[in-house]
């Protein structure tokens, strides 16, 4: 049957085409379900401004991007058209960015995470990611309510939203996303999601999928969500942890780490953690998120299963096939999920061509040891490091490269006046 005809039988009326911009944001077109046909063919018009919008919709520009001229067309990608079970009459499917003359979008995001899958598969690795996903959830109200009292890990706050948690399960394993585990996170109202990892365009996608999902049953229970890396100034936030994994010809590298290949892709992504952080943590909230002793990964060092180091190894349960992983801790769901995927590859690609090696691992929570470097600790000093990192701008493009840094700029300044509760109450509700 065809998709149009499927969906028709499961009551969707309409289909969302989504993107993520390069400032987080997830923005959309929609057409009647009798469209879709015609947006596959044709696309659906939409403005490039979008790669220079920022998280409050005000627009900056670079040389390349941001001015008001042209149009571009986004097309649904059938291959993740997924009927939404918390927004009846709704499908959703990823969209990418052509141009009029039907060429891949320099500037797009998902082309951009696609481009490096491509590029890691001619050398014959595979990548599996899977971001975590951390959500606070209030009482609707501009400030913070947690919806629920129970202590972190708590059953107490599981019994509290109970309903709550068994829809979001529910509605999530109706659309095909297979959920690893859910619990009550540390943060008052905070709760954790993780699911199996996959390529990095589907594991990006799944990103946006699961944020909206829970964000529409949340809605549906009268609840406030949000996913911003910080929800209440000075307390513990919400984390975007990158697992991932590489695979040459069945085994994976992480298998022997890091005496195996995995040491070299992993050291790619130490050395540049500073740069990538503009694209993972793109938001004044992040570094606010971004401290010692948060379990945010806050320094520069890679450990065995250590929770404080940027990078933690987790080898897995001893005999469990294929489980061995990096667990990137440093980033947040203010990120574009493509573009992180896509530049961790890069990055991994760039330390395993250079056959980079790993400093060694520490032990214990890194603020007590001497010499251990902080990772930056403001989006200006990130987004320097990006704007300094070429190995990043040839794999992205200067177009896509240049409006990264150009938002990240803009993003610092507008909140540069703001005191760190100013900053978490302007991005508390955008994410
Ligand atoms: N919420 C913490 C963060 O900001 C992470 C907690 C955990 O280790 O899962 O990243
Ligand atoms: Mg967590």
């Amino acid at each position: 049957m065809s998709d149009v005809g499927r969906l028709h039988d499961l009551g969707v009326r309409a289909v969302i085409l989504s993107y993520v911009d390069t400032a987080g944001i997830n923005r959309i077109k929609t057409v009647p379900l009798s469209r879709l046909d015609d947006a596959v063919r044709w696309g659906v018009g939409m403005s490039p401004v979008f790669d220079t919008f920022l998280a409050d919709d005000s627009i900056t520009s670079t040389g390349l991007l941001g001015g008001p001229d042209g149009d571009l067309r986004l097309r649904p990608d059938l291959d993740r058209l997924v009927a939404l079970a918390a927004q009846p009459g709704w499908a959703w499917a990823p969209a990418d960015r052509f141009t009029q003359e039907g060429e891949p979008w320099i500037a797009d995001q998902r082309g951009f995470a696609r481009r490096m899958t491509e590029l890691a598969a001619a050398g014959d690795v595979t990548f599996r990611m899977a971001i975590e996903i951390e959500w606070a959830v209030g009482r609707d109200d501009d400030d913070f309510l947690p919806a629920c009292r129970g202590p972190a890990y708590g059953m107490t706050r599981l019994v509290e939203l109970s309903d709550y948690c068994r829809d979001v399960l529910v509605a999530l394993e109706d659309q095909g996303i297979a959920v690893d585990q859910f619990h009550p996170e540390y943060a008052a109202g905070q709760f954790e999601v993780s699911v199996a990892p996959a390529g990095p365009v589907r594991a990006a996608d799944e990103s946006v999928l699961v944020r909206q999902t829970i964000r529409a049953v949340s809605q549906r229970h009268g609840l406030r969500v949000s996913f911003a890396p910080a929800v209440v100034a000075g307390t513990v936030g919400n984390g975007g942890h990158v697992h991932l994994s590489a695979w040459r010809n069945g085994r994976n590298l992480f298998d022997g780490f890091p005496d195996s290949e995995g040491g070299p892709a992993a050291a790619g992504i130490l050395a540049h953690l500073p740069a990538l952080l503009a694209v993972g943590a793109p938001t004044p909230a992040s570094y606010l998120r971004l401290v010692p002793s948060h379990w945010a990964g806050a320094f520069a060092c890679w450990g065995v299963e250590t929770r404080e180091a940027a990078l933690r190894f987790v080898p897995g349960t001893a005999g469990r096939p294929g489980a061995a992983n990096l667990e990137v801790k440093c980033f947040d769901l203010a990120a574009n999920p493509y573009l992180l995927l896509g530049a961790l590859v890069a990055a991994a690609l760039d330390g395993l061509a250079a056959g980079k090696s790993l400093p060694e691992p520490i032990t214990g929570d890194p603020a007590n040891l001497p010499g251990v470097p902080r990772l930056p600790t403001s989006l200006d000093a990130a987004t320097d490091a990006f704007a300094g990192t070429p190995m990043l701008r040839e794999a992205m493009g200067d177009a896509l490269f240049g409006a990264v840094v150009a938002v990240r700029r803009a993003e610092a300044d507008r909140l540069r006046d703001q005191d760190p509760a100013g900053v978490v109450a302007a991005l508390r509700w955008v994410y």
